[in-house]
């Protein structure tokens, strides 16, 4: 079986981690930043040289084909350049990387494929100078108002549209990917959680992308004074708050094995030490592949009493996500590709969103994933070793051929 070479996307993983360097082991590299543009140069630079063309669209995507033996729609297969501050050398860059890689031997082992091969770099995934994240995925699949998208602004007051038109990337919309144009998309992507290692596997076989609630409570009570206020007088909206939080563990943990839950983000008002707190917020996120669990977390939520400790208790939905099922039978072909390299495999679903799970609603779509060590990613420390990568391309490739010959 043909494999990819190793030396290769070694070279590749170590060449674009220096585009944002941030010299501890990470990386940089915002949307549309310098950095950013320097790793699409040589991104297109090594497109070019292996006899693929380029497109963009209206969002600054870029399209390298690898042209086919015959004229159908072509495979699609790719991720995202962008990362978070003070991000790793893995996420998203990799699924691009791996993707390229393929590319690369196909070229160099002639390997002959029917269908058009592309590789495809999606603007803005993160989200992390403009929001939202997964942006662009998000405008060609009608999830996102593109207005909206390019008046988002960042820290500097500079928006999408002015990035998108300084960027050197602006293309025609309608180069846009459509389902008439593109039969599939496969991303490979860093797990970015433990479980792969901990369970000793080479590959993940994605099947999904995991549905999400998330809620923001709000406690209200009354502001006064710490010293004078006897307790039994007192409505501490940071109390009722605790409780809540507490209730939500405790019932939330009866619920199924696979759920996780977090309550990442609280503010209190006036948050001084000698006042009694008035106001606590906080934030619930929930995610699990079964609609029905999230049902039984929606039960729990609206179970909470209005009035605790006193305090007044509402609740709003901020945002949520439905599950998304990738395509079986590519999920099939991404189980049967590992087999076939002896390589451990097992299904999962995946807890973070990425664009896939946009591009899934008009094109056949899956992903794999790849360990990440100790689960770490949105960090310097995030690591995934280059025989693990690729084991990942080598997937990947094989995942391709078998949809070629569909
Ligand atoms: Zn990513």
């Amino acid at each position: 079986m043909k494999t990819c070479s190793k030396e290769r996307l070694e070279d590749k993983i170590v060449t674009f981690s220096k585009f944002g360097d941030t010299g501890k082991g990470g990386i940089t590299r915002f949307s549309l930043s310098p950095a950013a543009l320097e790793a699409r140069e040589e991104f297109c630079k090594r497109c070019k040289a292996l006899g693929m063309t380029i497109k963009t669209d209206d969002m600054a995507n870029i399209y390298a084909t690898l042209k086919g033996e015959e004229g159908l729609p072509a495979i699609m297969s790719g991720s995202h350049m962008d990362s978070v501050k003070q991000g790793g050398n893995y996420d998203g860059i990799l699924g691009v990387l791996t993707a390229l890689e393929v590319a690369e031997t196909i070229v160099t082992e002639k390997i002959p494929h029917r269908h058009p091969i592309t590789v495809v770099v999606w603007t803005n995934e993160e989200g992390a100078r403009f929001e939202p994240a997964m942006m662009s995925s998000g405008v060609i699949t009608g999830k996102f108002d593109k207005d909206k998208m390019l008046a988002s602004k960042d820290k500097e007051g500079t928006t999408f549209k002015e990035a998108l038109e300084a960027s050197g990337y602006l293309g025609e919309e309608a180069n846009r990917m459509k389902p008439e144009e593109n039969m599939a998309l496969v991303e490979l992507h860093i797990e970015q959680g433990p479980v792969l290692e901990a369970e000793k596997k080479d590959i993940g076989v994605v099947e999904g992308v995991c549905g999400m609630i998330n809620y923001e409570f709000t406690f209200i009570g009354q502001a006064d004074h710490a010293g004078t206020t006897p307790m039994k007088y007192r409505k501490d909206a940071l109390y009722a708050a605790t409780k809540t939080i507490q209730y939500l563990h405790d019932e939330l943990d009866k619920l199924d094995s696979k759920l996780v839950y977090t309550t990442g983000k609280i503010s209190a008002h006036p948050n001084i030490h000698t006042i009694i707190p008035d106001e606590v917020k906080f934030t619930l996120d929930a995610r699990h592949q079964d609609p029905e669990v999230i049902k039984q977390v929606l039960a729990i939520i609206k179970a909470i009493p209005e009035v605790i400790e006193k305090c007044e208790v509402s609740y709003e939905e901020a945002w949520s996500r439905k599950t998304v099922a990738y395509y079986p039978e590519y999920v099939d072909f991404v189980e049967k590709s590992a087999q076939e390299y002896g390589y451990s495999a097992m299904r999962m679903y995946s807890g973070p969103g990425h664009d896939a799970q946009f591009i899934a609603d008009v094109i056949p779509t899956t992903m794999i994933f790849v360990p990440s060590v100790k689960g770490h990613s949105h960090c310097e420390k995030e690591f995934t070793p280059v025989e693990a990568c690729l084991k990942g391309a080598n997937v990947l490739l094989q995942t391709l051929l078998k949809i070629d010959q569909k």
